[in-house]
Parts: C-alpha cells; sequence; structure tokens
C-alpha cells in the first residue's frame, strides 16, 4: 500500500453460503495431508477457510501467510469426504487460486516457481508439441543431460519415452476414451492395454482427435481458470454423439464430470454425463470379461486410491470388481489419505510431497503387498520416484489376461 491510498479489496469470487457452512469443528484435519505433515492450523482445510473467509468477508489483505496456505494445498478433497457439514472445498480452492491477483503470486518466492509451473502448463494443448518436446526430453535422458535425481524431484519418469507404441487406432463406436496429452506422451502404453480390456468386454471404442488433448485440469489446479475453461470448450468438440466417454485417468476423469460446473452449460452438464471412470464402466461389464487361465499366478496387489477417484468420483470400489477375479487384493490401512502427487503440486511444492508420499510409501510397505495398482497416472509416478513398483489397473487385467 502506498501514499496513504485505501488497499484495495479482493474479491477471491467465493459464494457466501459455500464460505459459511465450515462449523469450524475439525474433523477434517486427520485427513488432511498437509496438516498431518505440518501440524499447522494454517495448512488444514479449517484454517484455508479462515483465512479465505478473512480476505472474502472482513477485506484483509492476501498477505505472504495466505499465499503460502493456498499454495501448499494439494487439493486432495479428502476434507469434503470427511466433512459432515458438507463444505465443498473443492469449489473455494479453486476459486480462490483462481481469483488471486497474479502479482499476488509472482512476488512470493513459492509462487515464483509456481509461476514458471503455470506457464509450461499452458503447453499442454499442444498436443504435437507435447509429444516432440517429451520425445527430446526422452533423448536427453538417455545421454544422461537430465540426472536421474532431477528427474525424480521434477517428478518426472526415468525414462521418458523417446518412442511411443503405435497410436491407438479405433474399433468402434460403443465407448470414446479419453486419451489425453501427459498421459499420451509418458503412458500410452497404459491406453493401449485399457483398449484391449474394454474390447475383451466385446465394446469397440472410438478415440478423439488432438483436439481433445488435455482436459484442463492441471490448469484449473493452478488458477487458470480461463485456460480450463478453453480447454473444456476443445475437449467437448472431440467428443460428438451421446456415446460414453471412458477416462483412465482418475484426474481428467475428475475434471471433464466437472464441466458443468466449470462452463455452467447445459451442454457442459450434458457432456459430463456422459463421462465415467473406465473401472466404473468395466465393473458393470466384468462378467463379460474372460476368466483368468486356468492355473494362472495371482498377484498380491495393494490399491491405492487417487484422490479423485475416491473423493471426489467416488469410483474407487470399481476398482476392486474390475481387479478381484484376478488378482488377491490387499487394502491400505491409512483411510485414503493423499500420495502428495496432485497435478503440479510435486513440481510447486517438493518439500511437502514427499513428505506426503512418505506416509504412503509407510503405508505400502506395512501391507505386505510387492505391487500397487494405481488409476492415475500422477499417482503411479510419484510414487515410482520413491522406488514403488506402480501399474494401472488395467494393465494388470491385460497381464493376467495376456491380451
Ligand atoms: S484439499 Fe486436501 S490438502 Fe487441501 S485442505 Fe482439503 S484435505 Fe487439505
Ligand atoms: S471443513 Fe467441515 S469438517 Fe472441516 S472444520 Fe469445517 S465443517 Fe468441520
Amino acid at each position: 500500500m502506498t501514499d496513504g491510498a485505501a488497499p484495495t479489496r479482493i474479491d477471491l469470487g467465493l459464494v457466501d453460503d459455500e464460505l459459511a457452512c465450515c462449523v469450524a469443528c475439525g474433523l477434517c484435519l486427520p485427513h488432511c495431508p498437509t496438516y498431518r505433515v505440518t501440524g499447522e492450523e494454517a495448512l488444514s482445510p479449517r484454517g484455508r477457510i479462515a483465512a479465505m473467509r478473512q480476505v472474502q468477508w472482513d477485506g484483509a489483505e492476501p498477505d505472504d501467510s495466505f499465499v503460502r496456505s493456498m499454495a501448499t494445498c494439494v487439493q486432495c478433497r479428502g476434507c469434503e469426504t470427511a466433512c459432515p457439514s458438507g463444505v465443498p472445498f473443492g469449489h473455494l480452492i479453486e476459486a480462490t487460486n483462481a481469483n488471486l491477483p497474479r502479482k499476488r503470486w509472482l512476488r512470493q518466492p513459492v509462487p515464483r516457481r509456481e509461476s514458471l509451473v503455470r506457464l509450461g502448463l499452458r503447453a499442454l494443448g499442444h498436443h504435437r508439441l507435447l509429444l516432440a518436446g517429451s520425445s527430446l526430453l526422452g533423448l536427453a535422458q538417455r545421454l544422461r543431460l537430465v540426472p536421474r535425481r532431477l528427474s525424480r524431484r521434477l517428478g518426472l519418469p526415468d525414462r521418458v519415452p523417446v518412442r511411443r507404441p503405435r497410436k491407438l487406432r479405433a474399433s468402434g463406436t460403443e465407448v470414446w476414451l479419453f486419451t489425453g496429452c501427459v498421459m499420451d506422451a509418458w503412458m500410452r502404453d497404459v491406453h493401449v492395454d485399457v483398449q484391449r480390456v474394454i474390447e475383451a468386454t466385446g465394446a469397440g471404442v472410438a478415440l478423439p482427435g488432438h483436439e481433445a488433448a488435455c482436459c484442463g485440469a492441471l490448469a484449473l489446479h493452478a488458477g487458470l481458470r480461463p485456460d480450463a475453461r478453453a480447454r473444456a470448450e476443445h475437449t467437448m468438440r472431440a467428443f460428438p454423439g451421446d456415446a460414453p466417454i471412458l477416462v483412465d485417468a482418475a484426474g481428467c476423469g475428475a475434471m471433464l464430470e466437472d464441466y458443468g460446473h466449470l462452463l455452467g452449460t447445459p451442454e457442459a452438464a450434458a457432456f459430463s454425463a456422459r463421462v465415467s471412470d473406465v473401472h466404473e464402466w468395466l465393473a458393470k461389464r466384468v462378467d463379460r470379461l474372460p476368466a483368468a487361465p486356468a492355473g494362472a499366478h495371482r498377484p498380491t496387489v495393494a490399491v491405492q486410491d487417487p484422490c479423485h477417484l475416491r473423493h471426489v468420483q467416488h469410483a474407487h470400489q470399481a476398482v476392486r470388481t474390475v481387479l478381484s477375479p484376478y488378482a488377491d487384493l490387499v487394502e491400505l490401512d491409512d483411510e485414503g489419505l493423499c500420495c502428495g502427487a496432485g497435478g503440479a503440486y510435486a513440481l510447486t511444492q517438493p518439500e511437502l510431497a514427499g513428505a506426503i508420499r512418505e506416509r504412503k510409501v509407510a503405508a505400502i510397505a506395512r501391507s505386505g503387498a510387492p505391487l500397487v495398482a494405481s488409476a492415475n497416472p500422477g499417482c503411479a509416478l510419484h510414487l515410482a520416484a520413491a522406488g514403488v513398483e506402480a501399474v494401472h489397473p488395467c494393465q494388470l487385467v491385460a497381464r493376467e489376461l495376456r491380451l
């Protein structure tokens, strides 16, 4: 503030009723990963909501501690599941991040790194560019120009693919398969297996063009709401008709299912109604999948619930339904606590992301399972960077069925 001028009141664009419904009971605190690893009230859901109220209702200026409180939220939404008052925390944090003036982010040391990530996120909508850049990165890793430690710190796979499996080929029109941006560049082999498992039920798969490359979830997570809305408009155009749209990345699925809210149009709501996680769709057709070959060894697998599958889509049980005919499943004892991946969180908050992951890795170790099934590529990569062997559930099914 200068020259005695009154500070500009910041409107975080929060809905009063949503902000008001927190009764400060604290029941969400044990389910918040940042509170669990720091013990700081400011880094808990209750503390974040109190800070939002001070800015939105009392006209407080969003200072450094406010920015830190918001920037450190993983946006896992574990607090929503735990909250008896139905506080829609996802809406609150998304609106806050989107409406906090950019200069606020840029002035802070941690958000300065965040602002670079935001710039990088804008490239995700250009799929050919992403594929080319990704191949160059993979090549640089092979030539040891990118140390493995740096790759892991940045949340990158140890070996970003230089070449990918052949482009997926459409096999019918019964369902669409959403292929996304980073996942198509780094984990297309997962899409290949997912398509094979869908086809094993007898359904043909339609594929979108490059227009559907990025759903906008990472942009929304970073507070780039106009970019996210633009990505949503592009994506919707890439899936004409009314066939179901299946998603094999929990974070993207949650985003596509939220287009109705993001865009606020009947078309977007109708689009979102067509979307489901691939396991949800498969779970209703599991009797159409072949049985595992006689005498096949059943692997023991710990199921890791991605937050956007468990707390947002509420579809995590479907993974168990799909996997259980082919594997012995082990439950983790951490009540679905976040693993710390959270979009670009491992990039913007590496220390906290690592501390949160340590708890998940310890839960996996306690389970005794040698293998983890994760329905979100971000979680799988984040866990793999800590030495955990993580596969997509459909990869496991495809492997057991020798598809
Ligand atoms: S979204 Fe996750 S990290 Fe953020 S306040 Fe809620 S529980 Fe904590
Ligand atoms: S967000 Fe919900 S659970 Fe957490 S303090 Fe507020 S009312 Fe209680």
